[in-house]
Parts: structure tokens; C-alpha cells; sequence
């Protein structure tokens, strides 16, 4: 099966406190497939319904239509199966403030279970050359070390599938390349990759495909060598 098929997938937000009408559509019905293997590039300007889209394949916002499989796990009836298949990377960085990178990883692989001989928290943080601060607090860490704290985070249960919500939103040139080549190192050894960006270089760089969706569609969905031959 593909990593990720998406079908026809909708959203609408019910409308706020004193708002009027019928809630924002922030999906209206998109579909594409995400090929297992790549690096999948989701493109579009803020409020194009990205983080909808991903928040609803981590589970964390329930649709309105449509359906998603991961990895061949519907989301509504294998939920557990299709949760595991994927890691996500959120935007917001968010850690207990005294718990040390050791310790990020040591409790989500105890929230999935992951058996202490299998946990892999020292690869994982030398991969994101995290292993010197193991033991700091993950308030002193620097922004940087902070993204690539939640992206370690994300792979201690080995997903196939790991999926980025603008991992380069507001970082400099500098993290940016360095996250880009993490990205693509975990890719290099077998992960599927999909993240968010409105950063059209971004995708092109890193992305072997590439889908584009504005206004909660779906307007392209390429190859990103044919993309750009278009533009
Ligand atoms: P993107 O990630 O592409 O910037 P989002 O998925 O965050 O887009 O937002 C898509 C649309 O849905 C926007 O119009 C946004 O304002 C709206 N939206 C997002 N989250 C909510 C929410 N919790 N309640 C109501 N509207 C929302
Ligand atoms: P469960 O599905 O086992 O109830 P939760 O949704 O309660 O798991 O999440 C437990 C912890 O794991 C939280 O810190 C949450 O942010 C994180 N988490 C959940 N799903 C993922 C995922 N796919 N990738 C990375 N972290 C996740």
C-alpha cells in the first residue's frame, strides 16, 4: 500500500463562541497518495489547511469527511495501528522544562510500550547530535537542539513514517540546512518522510514529490522535478 492514502478528506471547524454560521472548511475534500520511500512535500500558504491535515493523521482533530488510511491502517478503525505506523514532529516545541533529552526519550518510549531492550534513546540522540547534552536540562537547550530533540522524540518507536509540520519555520540558514540534512539522512535509511512547509525552496531542495493545497484543496500533486519544469 502507499504510506498514506488520503480520501476525500474534510474538515470543518465548528464556529466560535459567538461566531455565526456554519465553521471554517478548512479541508473541502482532498485526496492524494504518499508513496512509501520518499521525502513528500505538503506546499501552501498559512491557513491553506495543512496542520488540519496532519493534525488529523496524528489523531489530534477529528474530520468531518472523508477517509485516511496509514501504512494500510484506516485512522477510525485501526486507530492504534495507524498511530504507531507514524511519528509526528509538531510545530510547537513542547517539553517539561526539567526533563533532560535522556528523559524525553526514555518516557515516550514508555508511553508506547517500547521494551527497555529495544529502546534505541542513545542512537537516537547521537543521530541528532544530541548525545553530549543527554543530561541537560531541556531548558537550557537552544532552539535548535530543541527541534531536533522532537524529531529523535518521534522516531523512538521506529515509525516508517515520519511527518514534519513546518520543521524550518522561523530557524535560520544555518539550522535549516543542518535539520534538511537530518531529514534526508533518516530518509537515506528507509524512512518515508512527509513535512508541511510554505517555503517553495524548502520543498524543492529536499522533496522528490510534491502536493500543493490552498484554500483546503488540492491544486497539484507531482513529481518535483515536473513541478518545477512547469513553473
Ligand atoms: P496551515 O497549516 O496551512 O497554515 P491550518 O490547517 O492551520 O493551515 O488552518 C486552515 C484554516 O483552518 C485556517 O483558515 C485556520 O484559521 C482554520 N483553523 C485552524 N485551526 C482552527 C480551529 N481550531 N478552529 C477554527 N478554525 C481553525
Ligand atoms: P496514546 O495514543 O497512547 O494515548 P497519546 O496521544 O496520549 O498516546 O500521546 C502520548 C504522548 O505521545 C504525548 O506526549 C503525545 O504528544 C505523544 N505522541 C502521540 N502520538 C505521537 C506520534 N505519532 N509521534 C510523536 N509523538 C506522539
Amino acid at each position: 500500500p502507499p504510506a498514506i492514502r488520503i480520501d476525500n478528506l474534510a474538515k470543518r471547524y465548528a464556529p466560535g463562541k459567538g461566531e455565526s454560521g456554519e465553521g471554517k472548511q478548512a479541508l473541502k475534500g482532498v485526496s492524494f497518495d504518499v508513496p512509501q520511500g520518499g521525502i513528500f512535500g505538503l506546499l501552501g500558504p498559512n491557513g491553506a489547511g495543512k496542520s488540519t491535515l496532519i493534525n488529523i493523521l496524528a489523531g489530534l482533530v477529528d474530520k468531518t469527511g472523508g477517509s485516511a488510511e496509514i501504512w494500510g491502517f484506516d485512522i477510525d478503525r485501526n486507530r492504534r495501528n495507524a498511530k504507531r505506523a507514524i511519528g509526528i514532529v509538531p510545530q510547537e516545541i513542547v517539553f517539561d522544562p526539567f526533563f533532560t533529552p535522556f528523559e524525553v526519550l526514555e518516557n515516550q518510549a514508555g508511553f508506547y510500550g517500547v521494551p527497555k531492550a529495544e529502546r534505541r534513546s542513545e542512537e537516537l540522540l547521537r543521530a541528532v547530535h544530541l548525545w553530549d547534552k543527554r543530561d541537560a536540562y531541556a531548558r537550557t537547550l537552544s532552539g535548535g537542539m530543541k527541534r531536533r530533540l522532537l524529531i529523535a522524540k518521534a522516531m523512538v518507536h521506529s515509525p516508517p513514517i515520519l511527518v514534519l509540520d513546518e520543521p524550518t519555520a522561523g530557524v535560520d540558514v544555518e539550522l535549516r540546512r543542518q535539520l534538511w540534512e537530518l531529514v534526508a539522512g533518516l530518509n537515506a535509511q528507509g524512512v518515508t518522510v512527509v513535512l508541511t512547509t510554505h517555503y517553495l525552496e524548502e520543498a524543492e531542495q529536499l522533496c522528490d514529490r510534491i502536493a500543493i493545497i490552498n484554500h483546503g484543496e488540492l491544486i497539484a500533486n507531482k513529481p518535483t522535478r515536473e513541478l518545477i519544469g512547469m513553473a
